[in-house]
């Protein structure tokens, strides 16, 4: 299927996990790829057709910048994938103002200045498509992941307030609430991060954790055209795991 094939996409987080996916199957599909990450490894996914920007998204001038770079290299950009996220294990008594800053820093500023500066890319196109890689947490609570909750709570609902702004003008917003994936989000926080997910997956009604792909899949799918009549939906992808 080459729904997104000859796209322009900007996808922030992209060295690893879920944004390393997304990059490689949108491009294995015939888009241009920007892959943004504060992470060194995202050079490695150099290749014709895909640009590594190493770099910091909660900078002041980062949105700007890699959104000039997808039209200075490519010409336009049609895409942009909000997918870079952290998280921290607190409790709200331990947490400083800084760790609570630096969640909301990465996780809903940073795509907020993205989704600004690509919105005013796509405007003159009069077409486009943003995915914001949102959580089951953005409705559901844990102890210890408050900033984290908070954080995609916030890119639900910006997902839902910009899609009623952009689609005046033919770009299309939505989110994925992702469930349970097997990444190295967790690598700071426990010990086996990937073991972690992999294990806390398999209370899902699916019985198991997601692998990286299968959230690329539905970014592809929410990307391109496929999508024309999703407007500001937050799409669960969570292997059942909220439906109860
Ligand atoms: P990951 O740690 O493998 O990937 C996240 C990437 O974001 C990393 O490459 C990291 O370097 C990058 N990043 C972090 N801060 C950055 C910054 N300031 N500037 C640029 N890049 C930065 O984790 P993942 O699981 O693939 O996470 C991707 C997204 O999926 C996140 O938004 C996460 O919240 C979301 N998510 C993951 C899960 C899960 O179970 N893995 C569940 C729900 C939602």
């Amino acid at each position: 299927v080459q729904e997104v094939a000859g796209k322009v996409a900007l996808v922030t987080g992209a060295a690893s996990g879920i944004g390393r996916a997304i990059a490689l199957l949108l491009h294995d599909r015939g888009a241009k790829i920007i892959a943004e990450d504060i992470n060194p490894a995202v050079e490695k996914l150099a290749r014709p057709g895909l640009v590594p920007l190493l770099a910091d998204i909660t900078k002041d001038g980062a949105a700007e910048c890699a959104v000039g770079l997808a039209i200075e290299h490519f010409g336009r950009l049609d895409v942009l994938v909000n997918n870079a996220g952290i998280i921290i294990n607190k409790r709200v008594v331990d947490m400083s103002r800084e760790d609570w800053e630096r969640i909301q820093a990465v996780n809903a500023t940073a795509a907020f200045l993205h989704c600004r500066e690509a919105v005013k890319a796509m405007m003159p196109n009069r077409s486009g498509a943003i995915v914001n890689i949102a959580s089951y947490a953005s409705y559901f609570a844990f102890p210890t992941i408050a900033a984290y909750t908070a954080s995609k709570g916030a890119l639900a609902q910006l997902t839902r307030t910009l899609a009623l702004e952009a689609i005046e003008h033919g770009i299309r917003v939505n989110a994925i609430g992702v469930g349970d994936v097997v990444t190295n989000i967790l690598n700071d926080v426990v010990e086996d991060g990937p073991g972690f997910l992999a294990q806390h997956g398999e209370a899902a009604p699916i019985g198991r954790a997601a692998q990286p792909e299968e959230i690329a899949e539905i970014v592809a799918f929410l990307a391109s055209e496929r999508a024309s009549f999703m407007v500001g939906s937050v799409v669960m992808a969570d292997g059942g795991m909220t439906v109860t």
